[in-house]
């Protein structure tokens, strides 16, 4: 038998930057493996973090599950409100409105989804809109939630980012994570091997360690600035290159999802949370200047405004090397795709997870690297195949960048979706693929796609009988949404935030 000598092991981590990333990692590496580690976090307060991410997708319930949180707790502490999907206006030509739920929609045959059934029996005359048939569309749009035995409301969070980052951190330090407060100066190389061997900060505090997270956000002091990993521009595909970011006061309350507004030159978000509504503008800078974007801002706030506004520069993409030699970025570091479906936070806990899953025992694979780049790779480039398609598949030709969207090529991959769905109604699902086939039809018939075809199982019901399966599923709905309490009651009585931590 062989086995890796004690003075070989991998024993020493530490994570550079404690935004939403470098807690989400130290709090899972400290709580699964703090054992055999040692978990060393190096933050600047001098620096801060990027203060935004405030929506999430419902991965994150089994990322908290994972290490053990109490959703209660987790959502008192950050002032979470629950999400069932995105209500996104306009974005079809202007005045439309179709909304992205996380449930699923009416019920599934073996040989095909739902949306044939609906599509025959809409031909027929017998259905209701596509929307009447999902269960979290329809209690999100009339306010209401609850916990339902069997999980049958598929969920995530709107949270304070910020504040998350701090419940982590508590959690991460409990466990014995290490932090240091500081700023980076220097990151220090192994002359021979070209490897990372110390973080050096302003200090002179010289931080060893065997394996290095870059979660030093947009800077990606490690990963691109000391080891030059590469990054590929994806703005051709998604032009929004700016946004503001400006916290209100409450208005209502809290609804159960997260608006995307669509306006000429981008989008508006407003996320509310429980004791404040996060509000953004993402935006194209060739169709609007900054100024005007602000104004754009200001002029479409429901509260008043609580926060200075918050004026951040991103260039869409993804880090060409995720991994490379021992440091791995994670969160902004490793890439960015706009917040629309807000996936960020999901990606910072995909590279989590699967970092934990191929660590090491002594010294790095290369084939765990280039396995891991692959993985990460993938998950961003479907996600932004997805974020594409609601820029693409527009009516709107009212300004020029709506113009340049519709007329922009996409990836080969998108296209043959589009074309699948169109031709057929079908969307298939690929290697573990985050949005699965309700998300793709909601957003693609949401955004004006219509199959031209359906499955011929659609057919094999007589039509009395669709129709009754039909109403059965509708009805099923509308009976269990009206017997849910209204959202933000039940947040106050669930996980309602005592009004001291609100402030
Ligand atoms: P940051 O928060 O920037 O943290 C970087 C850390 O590194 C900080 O602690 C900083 O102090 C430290 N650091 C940097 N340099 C040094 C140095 N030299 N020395 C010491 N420390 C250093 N995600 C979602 O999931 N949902 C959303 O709705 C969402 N909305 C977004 C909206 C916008 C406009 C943007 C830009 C992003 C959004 N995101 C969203 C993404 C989300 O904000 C990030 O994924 C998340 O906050 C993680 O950021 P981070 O930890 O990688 O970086």
């Amino acid at each position: 038998m062989t086995g890796v000598p004690d003075t070989k092991r991998l024993r020493r981590i530490v994570v550079a930057g404690g935004g939403t990333a470098g807690w989400m990692a130290a709090a899972a590496l400290a709580r699964t493996l703090g054992h055999a580690i040692e978990v060393t976090l190096v933050e600047s307060d001098a620096i801060g973090t990027v203060g935004v991410g405030e929506s999430t997708i419902p991965p994150l319930a089994t990322y908290n599950r994972l290490l053990g949180i109490k959703e209660a707790e987790f959502m008192a502490a950050t002032q979470a409100t629950f999400k069932l999907g995105i209500l996104f206006d306009g974005w079809k030509d202007g005045s439309d409105r179709y909304f992205h739920s996380f449930g699923l929609t009416g019920k599934d045959h073996w040989s095909a989804g739902f949306q044939h059934f609906w599509l025959h029996g809409r031909a027929k005359g017998h259905a209701e809109p596509y929307d009447a048939y999902c269960l979290e569309l329809v209690a999100a749009l009339e306010g209401k939630f609850a916990h339902l035995p069997d999980n049958r409301l598929n969920y995530a969070y709107q949270l304070d980012a910020t504040r998350y980052a701090r419940f982590l951190r508590t959690m991460a330090e409990a466990d014995g994570t290490r932090r240091i407060e500081g700023r980076i100066a220097q990151v220090e190389l192994d002359g021979e091997r070209g490897d990372i061997a110390a973080l050096v900060l302003e200090s002179g505090q010289r931080i060893e360690g065997d394996l290095f997270l870059d979660c030093t956000g947009f800077r990606a002091l490690l990963i691109e600035q000391t080891l030059h990993a590469g990054y590929d521009d994806w703005t051709h595909w998604l032009p929004c290159d700016s946004a503001i970011a400006v916290q209100t006061e409450s208005v209502g309350p809290p609804l159960p999802y997260t608006r995307a507004m669509a306006h000429d030159a981008g989008w508006q978000w407003r996320i509310p949370l429980q004791h404040r509504t996060g509000n953004g503008l993402v935006y194209c800078s060739r169709y609007l200047g900054r100024d005007a974007a602000l104004d754009r801002l200001l002029g479409n706030l429901e509260g008043a405004t609580r926060t200075e506004p918050n004026h951040l520069r991103f260039v869409t993409g993804a880090r060409r090397k995720q991994w490379h030699r021992n440091c791995i970025a994670i969160g902004l570091s490793s890439g960015f795709l706009e917040p629309l479906e807000a996936t960020s936070i999901h990606l910072i806990q995909r590279a989590v997870l699967r970092l934990i899953r191929m660590l090491p025992l002594a010294q790095v694979s290369e084939c765990d690297i280039t396995e891991f780049n692959d993985q990460q790779l993938t998950d961003m480039e479907q996600i932004r195949d997805f974020l594409i398609l609601h820029y693409k598949a527009t009516e709107r030709r009212d300004s020029a960048f709506w113009r340049q969207c519709a007329t922009m090529e996409i990836p080969d991959s998108l296209a043959h979706k589009i074309d699948l769905f169109r031709e057929t109604g079908r969307v298939f699902r690929k290697n573990e693929e985050l949005f699965a086939e309700n998300s793709w039809v909601q957003v693609m018939m949401g955004q004006g796609i219509e199959p031209r075809a359906w499955h011929p199982i659609a057919e094999k019901l007589p039509d009395e009988e669709l129709a009754r399966l039909l109403g059965t599923l509708r009805d099923s709905v509308a009976r269990t949404v009206a017997g849910l309490p209204r959202h933000a009651d039940y947040v106050a009585r669930y996980c309602g935030a005592a009004a001291e931590q609100a402030a």
